[in-house]
Parts: C-alpha cells; sequence; structure tokens
C-alpha cells in the first residue's frame, strides 16, 4: 500500500538548501549558522543528483551572487543614509559596506547556489516520483 506524503513547498525547500530535485536531501552539510566549515556535498543523499552538473557550473553563481550583493549593499547604504540622518562623510558608509560584504558571505554562497539550482537551472525540476521513493525508502 502506498502512502500518501505532502510536497514540501519550494520555498521552504529552498530557504533550508534542499536538493532541488527531491526536496529531501541536504545540499551542504552544515547549516547556514554553523560554526562548521560549511561545505557543498557533490551528490544529494537522498536521490543521487549531482548537483554540479558540469566542471564549472557553479562560476555562474557568482553573477546571483553579485545581484545578492549589491541588493543587499543598496539597502545597507539607505538604511545607514536613513538612520543616521544623511550623514555626509563617506565614512560611515564605506564601514557599513565592508561589515555587511563580509557577514553576508557565507549566506550569498548558499543562496546563491540555491537561486541558481532552483530557479535557473531547468533541468532541476522538482519530480515527484523521485521524492516518492526517496520517502518510501525512509528518508
Ligand atoms: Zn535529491
Amino acid at each position: 500500500m502506498d502512502k500518501q506524503y505532502s510536497t514540501p513547498s519550494e520555498i521552504k525547500s529552498a530557504i533550508e538548501a534542499r536538493c532541488p530535485r527531491c526536496r529531501t536531501g541536504l545540499m551542504f552539510n552544515s547549516t547556514l549558522l554553523s560554526l562548521k566549515k560549511s561545505r557543498m556535498v557533490e551528490k544529494c543523499p537522498a536521490c543521487d543528483l549531482k548537483f554540479e552538473k558540469e566542471p564549472g557550473y557553479f562560476y555562474v553563481a557568482m553573477y546571483v551572487s553579485y545581484v545578492l550583493v549589491v541588493a543587499e549593499l543598496v539597502a545597507a547604504c539607505v538604511a545607514t543614509a536613513v538612520l543616521s540622518g544623511g550623514v555626509e562623510s563617506p565614512w560611515p558608509y564605506i564601514v557599513v559596506a565592508i561589515a555587511i560584504t563580509f557577514l553576508l558571505a557565507p549566506f550569498n554562497t548558499r543562496y546563491s547556489r540555491v537561486i541558481l539550482l532552483y530557479w535557473l537551472t531547468p533541468q532541476f525540476k522538482f519530480n515527484r516520483k523521485i521524492f516518492e521513493k526517496v520517502k518510501s525508502e525512509g528518508y
């Protein structure tokens, strides 16, 4: 008898950095806030999908990361201007921009790859059959 599994939401799976095909296996060996060095696993531990579909594929994630960094810097500089009452010295903006760049680097690295695999790689779509197979195997 087949058991029914509810489909995990795409956004929730992406935030948790789960495999885009089975939405079950984790793409990284540690959580975002863990002190352990975060590395991306080569294959999905649940469905065996190879994440780097061709050599150098994650160079494309640099462009996604660039968009994330620009958005973060614009938001940080606007917030600095608003919170400081429009100070004219460039130093508060430079300090905030450098701090934001370093603090959000792990986030940008992780989610640029997640965004690339979830929404910019058409081959990696959620597959209900693989999801149910992985779940029935007790993953
Ligand atoms: Zn998978």
